[in-house]
């Protein structure tokens, strides 16, 4: 095992090795030190955090240290900066650094961190700019990070055990992106309870957790005022899945069907190919716009998941559709929705992204103004910007994006959302779907609580039944 430290070691840039020896040294320092216990865990250098004078070294981690001392679960739990095991598969991670992103932490300071050349971060945001994935690092999101020759190879991002992107250098002009999203393997549980203090309260308890009580709240926000319609001894019932790799939980979830009473008259949802349904197949979701704005303009570059750089030859897939318009033309909302981002990119531009439902986002580059901010509500047809020509273009246009659960499509030709009823064949595989959503959902009720439960679609006497459409 040692053996095999040093010949890590040994393989590591000169960097890494300086600083790798300055550790040992303050490791040793703070061991001599009497009293410094919260900095030593049996011996061992607190694995997460190091002082250094003022600058914070990154808690970056040996592989080869991770697999010879066990980590103390809780006092890494403690710090939050949780460094996972390596799984070698694929690529040869043995030499790769792994980083968790904590509160507060941006992408320039990691690389300054890591003493990694700028270029590398610009040439990095370059190849980001069709997916924009950078955008969306949140604490808890898992770097991977391959230095040769003290230059970036490969940086990768782990948003989940199913989702993956990662940059690859292709060669000094610069990297290329690719994506992974495994589809896993997805398990029901059906959640039910009483409510006692409020949903949001009550559900959390039963083992929902808050983003999903988060969108079943907005799923059913035409339908029930939650502070209003909701009565202490309420029931409610999730049927919700989970999605797993591996045996890991992703933490992607799916709210599959609820129901529940509001001011004592049952209300359901439930999910058929993309969309919410009533009990009745109508669509909770509205239409969208074709165009983010209005009269006509030329298109002035097409989607082209394919496209590669003319000059450097490099992969770069054109996700969206550029319209050629003068700045400061009105750019307004596809449907409705939530503003999840308003960024300045050094390429895209100033852009707002906005989504609509847990599938369905669209995104605005290039703009010369904001009109939202992020986390409001806009609805369908709402001026949300001005255009422009931030970012890297050759003249105004807009950039609009259109993606379904998560992959870009061709806004201008895909089958876009629009309000409707199901018919024919669509309703026939809805009512079924229908049938056995209604099975699991009587099934996890207790028997007392489902003779009871007035929201159980086989009582029938509130009206018209599920079952007897
Ligand atoms: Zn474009």
């Amino acid at each position: 095992m040692v053996r095999r430290l040093i010949a890590f070691i040994k393989r590591l840039p000169r960097l890494y090795r300086a600083l790798l020896a300055v550790l040992s040294v303050s490791v040793l320092g703070l061991m001599l030190l009497p009293g410094n216990t919260d900095s030593v865990v049996d011996g061992q250098a607190d694995p997460v955090l190091m002082q250094d004078g003022s600058r914070i070294v990154i808690p970056l981690e040996l592989p080869a240290a991770v697999t010879s001392v066990a980590p103390d679960a809780d006092s890494l739990a403690e710090t939050g900066a949780v460094v996972s095991e390596v799984k070698s598969k694929g690529v040869d991670e043995s030499r790769m650094w792994q980083y968790e992103i904590q509160p507060g932490d941006t992408l320039t300071g990691i690389f300054e961190k890591l003493h990694l050349p700028m270029p590398d971060l610009y040439q990095v945001l370059e190849a980001d700019e069709s997916a924009l994935a950078l955008d969306d690092i949140k604490p808890g999101v898992k770097l991977l990070i391959d230095v040769d020759s003290e230059q970036l190879q490969m940086l990768q991002l782990r948003f989940s055990a199913a989702h993956k992107v990662t940059y690859t250098r292709k060669k000094d002009a610069g990297f290329e992106f690719s994506e992974t999203r495994l589809p896993g393997v997805w398990q029901e549980y059906a959640i039910t309870g009483e409510i006692g203090r409020s949903f949001s309260i009550d559900a959390e308890a039963q083992g929902l957790d808050s983003r999903d009580v988060y969108q079943i709240s907005r799923l059913l926000k035409e339908k029930i005022n939650f502070r209003r319609d909701i009565r202490k001894g309420d029931l409610f019932e999730v049927l919700i899945s989970r999605q797993y790799v591996e045996g890991e939980e992703t933490g992607e979830t799916k709210v599959e069907a609820v129901r529940m009473m509001a001011n004592r008259s049952p209300v359901s949802i439930f999910y058929y190919d993309g969309s919410y349904y009533d009990e009745k197949g109508r669509s909770l979701s509205k239409a969208f716009l074709r165009y983010p704005f209005n009269g006509n303009y030329r298109v002035s570059s097409p989607f082209n998941p394919n496209r590669h750089h003319p000059v450097t030859g490099l992969y770069r897939p054109h996700n969206g559709v550029d319209f050629a318009m003068r700045s400061g033309t009105p750019i307004v909302s596809a449907g409705d929705g939530v503003v999840t981002r308003v960024v300045n990119h050094k390429y895209a531009g100033l852009y707002v992204e906005v989504k609509h439902s847990e599938r369905y986002t669209t995104r605005y580059l290039h703009l010369s103004k904001a009109l939202v901010h992020k986390g409001q509500r806009v609805s369908r047809g709402q001026k949300i910007a001005l255009s422009g020509s931030s970012g890297r273009v050759t003249g105004p246009h807009l950039h609009y994006e259109f993606r379904i659960a998560g992959r870009p499509v061709n806004a201008v030709k895909a089958a876009i959302p629009i309000a409707k009823h199901l018919e024919g064949k669509d309703r026939k595989a809805f009512d079924s779907l229908l049938k056995q959503y209604l099975a699991r959902l009587d099934e996890a009720l207790p028997k007392s609580d489902a003779d009871n439960l007035v929201v159980s679609q086989r009582a029938g006497g509130s009206g018209e039944t599920a079952q007897s459409l």
